[in-house]
């Protein structure tokens, strides 16, 4: 095998050790479902990456790249090639004036970049501090909080092409970004792994206070560190952390109805939680869970998160099973209910037609 690659590239010469068979995914997503992986390899470098495409172009094996696993519902075990990123390295470039510009290696740890960028004293991603996982995914599904998404500092994306295994940057407005979903999320899903985020931050002050109650949660005067500190202070109390309790945070996206829906359904339920956007409303798909009583509800090994409805959990179970069985009861009945789909964020690995 190792004479497939014509390279001096001492992970191309230990190709067997670097790629194991049947490998438990468990602790590669924060469900802890226990599936495994038909082969499993971990990339630590852009080289060993384009190695591992070689490997798997020849061997004709499907490839599935994995993170921190924390926005997965891992179902079946997963044929082909899994590689686990963990692409390292953050450069930073001080442009004259208000500007930074920082380029964080796809398997850097996002909270961690969060951080740094706080210590530094750049302005951008404080309120989207705490959201676990790589800086790599955060495009994918166009990670947001508190009124701040990545596409607002993404400026360019690096990726290698799992076909040719070329390495280019796309500008972000070429990304298809919306809410919670890009076109990594969707048309190039099987054609680019991402291996490098480009982001614009500022130095001088500029906050975002007035989501989610944040303003509430800082005491004297507003600035970078408080409100990081906010952001985690309010999450951590909201949000189940994956080490303690299996979950993949948010489970349904907010629903997205037209105008005249809305004023309908206002009208039936005049406490309902939406907000204007991009000239319709969102729904708080929680609200919707919540008001229809599954809030806190156990069901076999897996349940609803009892401070926030959105999120679903698993206590007990290794498989999936349970989950996908509670995921069809809500959705059918917040359907029955209010007439509104609940679409599901987590991305199914293998990839399966979504039950709406
Ligand atoms: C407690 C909790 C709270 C959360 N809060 C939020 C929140 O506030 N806002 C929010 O938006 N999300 C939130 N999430 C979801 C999740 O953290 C984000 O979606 C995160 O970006 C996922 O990163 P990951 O590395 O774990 O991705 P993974 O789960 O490993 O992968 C997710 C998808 O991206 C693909 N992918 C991963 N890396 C790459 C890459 N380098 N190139 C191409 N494709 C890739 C995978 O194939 C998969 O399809 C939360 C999750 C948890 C558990």
């Amino acid at each position: 095998m190792t004479m497939l690659f014509n390279t001096e590239n001492s992970f191309a010469q230990n190709i067997e050790e670097n790629i194991q068979k049947n490998v438990s995914l468990e602790t590669f997503n924060t469900f802890r479902f226990s599936y495994c992986a038909e082969y499993f390899a971990i990339a630590d470098s852009l080289d060993s990456l384009k190695v591992l495409l070689a490997w798997a172009k020849h061997f004709e094996k499907h490839i599935t790249v994995i993170g921190g696993g924390s926005n997965l519902l891992i179902s079946a075990d997963i044929p082909g090639l899994v590689i686990i990123n963990r692409l390292t390295g953050i450069q930073a470039r001080e442009h004259s004036g208000n500007f930074v510009s920082l380029t964080v290696a796809a398997g850097e740890n996002w909270h961690q970049t969060v951080e740094h960028t706080v210590q530094q004293g750049w302005f951008g991603i404080e309120n989207l501090a705490l959201i676990p996982g790589t800086v790599g995914a955060a495009p994918v599904q166009n990670i947001g909080a508190y009124g701040v998404e990545v596409k607002d500092v993404v400026t360019r994306v690096q990726v290698v092409d799992r076909e040719t295994g070329d390495v280019y940057w796309i500008n972000a407005n070429d990304c298809g970004f919306a809410y919670r979903d890009s076109h990594f999320k969707g048309k190039w899903k099987d054609r680019y792994i991402i291996t490098s985020v480009e982001i614009l931050l500022k130095k001088q002050a500029e906050l975002l206070l007035s989501y989610g109650g944040l303003i509430n949660q800082i005491h004297g005067e507003a600035d970078l560190l408080s409100v990081f500190n906010a952001v985690c202070q309010v999450r951590s109390e909201k949000l189940p952390s994956p080490d303690k309790l299996a979950n993949a945070g948010s489970f349904f996206k907010n629903p997205i109805i037209s105008v005249a829906q809305h004023d309908e359904l206002k009208t039936s339920f005049p406490q309902l939680v939406s907000f204007p956007f991009n000239g319709e409303y969102k729904l708080a798909a929680g609200w919707l869970i919540d008001q229809a009583g599954w809030k806190g509800q156990k069901y076999l090994g897996v349940g609803v998160y009892d401070k926030q409805a959105l999120v679903l959990v698993n206590y007990t179970e290794r498989t999936a099973k349970a989950l996908l069985e509670l995921e069809v009861k809500i959705k059918s009945t917040v359907f029955d209910r209010y007439g509104v789909k609940l679409e599901r964020e987590p991305v199914q690995l293998p990839c399966t037609r979504e039950i709406v």
